[in-house]
């Protein structure tokens, strides 16, 4: 399960637990992004704080584990890097998945290598509240035959809100588990 998780919450979590249970998936690993060479437009929390509320979200749960390989790649990281790795580890192409956002799926086509992910992996993607799922019909045909649409039981929060509620002093508890509330409150993330 690939993304920013900046911050993760529980849509995340949601998400990855509908997922797994819906397609039997034996387990689900989280992949924060390392240096997304995409996001240019707002600064987001460092790598390592985002690997450790990722860490912290999933912490006792047996079938959930965080994968570093991002966050520890040099250059800029690709999806398609990450799917060479975990299929060059033994993870079979028919084995593993891609869970991610409806809005990163939509913007598939802009990805580097692209063409090469449906032969990798399966992809999946968990669709949320406002999300307009017929938009995925834009995308060419070869991504679509490999492409899993899981419906996310409703509930409406996404990392935005959550920044935007702690930048208003407002509270984020519910939205995220709690140690990840802790970890942002005593290191002060997304204050500004
Ligand atoms: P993002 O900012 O993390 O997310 C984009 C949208 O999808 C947001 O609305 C986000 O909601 C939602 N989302 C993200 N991850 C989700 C998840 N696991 N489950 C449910 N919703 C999720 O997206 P991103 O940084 O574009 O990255 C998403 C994935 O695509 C990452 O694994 C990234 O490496 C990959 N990607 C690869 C390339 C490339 O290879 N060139 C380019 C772009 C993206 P929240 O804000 O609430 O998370």
């Amino acid at each position: 399960m690939g993304g920013t998780f900046d911050p993760i919450h529980y849509g995340h979590l949601l998400a990855a637990e509908e997922c797994r249970s819906k397609l039997g998936i034996e387990k689900i690993i989280f992949v924060p992004t390392g240096d997304p060479p995409h996001k240019k437009d707002y600064k987001i929390a460092s790598a390592e704080d985002r690997y450790a509320m990722t860490l912290l979200a999933t912490a006792g749960v047996a079938e959930f584990s965080v994968s570093r390989t991002e966050i520890d790649r040099a250059k800029f990281t690709y999806t398609v890097d990450t799917l060479l790795e975990f299929n060059a580890a033994g993870i079979k192409p028919d084995e593993l998945f891609f869970i991610t956002g409806l809005d990163a799926m939509l913007s598939i086509t802009h990805w580097f290598d692209y063409e090469r992910i449906p032969e990798l992996c399966t992809l999946v993607t968990a669709t949320r509240p406002g999300w307009n799922v017929k938009a995925l019909k834009k995308l060419p045909e070869f991504i679509l035959r490999n492409l899993k649409i899981i419906e996310i039981p409703q509930f409406a929060v996404s990392s935005t809100v959550v920044r935007e509620r702690i930048k208003n002093n407002m509270s984020i508890r519910f939205l995220v588990p709690h140690l990840v509330e802790i970890y942002i409150a005593s290191n002060g993330l997304y204050k500004i």
